[in-house]
């Protein structure tokens, strides 16, 4: 049987890496896809995927322009020939004390942690069906879906929104055979949460490192997230044992919000 294949956005930051990884371990052929400007990270992602054996190509896409996202969606297709899995991996956040949340702060989380993933979910589920399949779609939400960040409001809604849109996404195309869910990573380790505790320090006169440690302080599991950790669930999400799981927004975190 042919290997499947994976479409991961945000894929050169740290949980995109991760998850392209741990699918190449679970034998997808994968198209990398990110901002234009990371490109070098992502064809270097790509080298390393083919030695490792697996078959990769990158593919530049904004996931705030629709036609873009599209356009990922059918060079995957063409470039590997088929098309299973979709990941709407790529997120922004940014540190904002609540009463400075300006419109274009809003605007800026929505468009990429909202458009983004009503966009991707929109040209997979097209082109499941035109290929009439029964594909799997998984985006990105965070604990931030659950609880309310006070320093991240525009985030947090905007994560919230990923789980109204998963659930919807879920009902509306269940009778397509095609499973819509998501993941919400907790505290990660990695370049989102330097630039977080960065802000943070910044706004609130902290040391570096120590509004990371406050905010890991109640992680039943008594460390922060590897990007591996997210990766490894999102490989399950993908795989044939999770067929029978769609509308779920999974909290991987350790132990830190409990839904
Ligand atoms: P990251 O900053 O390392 O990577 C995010 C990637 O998304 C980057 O490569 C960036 O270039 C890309 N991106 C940003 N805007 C884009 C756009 N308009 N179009 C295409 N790509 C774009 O972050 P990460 O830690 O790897 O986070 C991945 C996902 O997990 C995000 O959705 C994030 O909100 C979510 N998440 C992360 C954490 C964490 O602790 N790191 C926690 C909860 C949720």
């Amino acid at each position: 049987m042919d290997k499947r294949v994976a479409l991961i956005t945000g894929a050169a930051g740290n949980i995109g890496t991760a998850i392209a990884l741990e699918l190449a371990g679970d034998g997808f052929d994968i198209a990398l896809s990110d901002l234009d400007r990371q490109t070098p990270q992502l064809n270097a992602l790509v080298q390393q995927l083919h030695r490792l054996g697996t078959q990769a190509i990158s593919i530049p896409a904004d996931v705030t322009n629709k036609a873009d996202v599209q356009a990922a969606v059918d060079t995957t297709t063409r470039g590997l020939g088929r098309f299973d899995v979709m990941i709407n991996n790529a997120g922004i956040s940014q540190v904002r004390p609540f009463l400075e949340l300006s419109e274009a702060d809003l605007e800026a989380a929505f468009r990429v942690n909202v458009y983004g993933v009503v966009y991707g979910i929109q040209a997979a589920a097209e082109k499941f069906r035109e290929l009439n399949v029964g594909g799997t779609i998984i985006s990105a939400g965070s604990v931030s879906s659950y609880r309310g960040n006070p320093d991240l409001a525009q985030y947090s809604a905007s994560k919230f929104a990923v789980r109204g849109v998963t659930q919807a996404a879920a009902r509306a195309l269940g009778k397509y055979g095609i499973t819509v869910n998501a993941y919400a990573p907790g505290i990660v380790e990695g370049d989102m949460w330097n630039r977080i505790d960065a802000d943070l320090s910044q706004e609130k006169g902290k040391p570096i490192g120590q509004s990371m440690d406050d905010a890991s302080r109640d992680i039943a599991l008594g460390r922060r997230a590897q990007p591996v950790d997210i990766g490894r669930v999102v490989s399950f999400l993908a795989s044939e044992k999770a067929a029978y799981i769609t509308g779920q927004v999974v909290v991987v975190d350790g132990g830190l919000i409990y839904t």
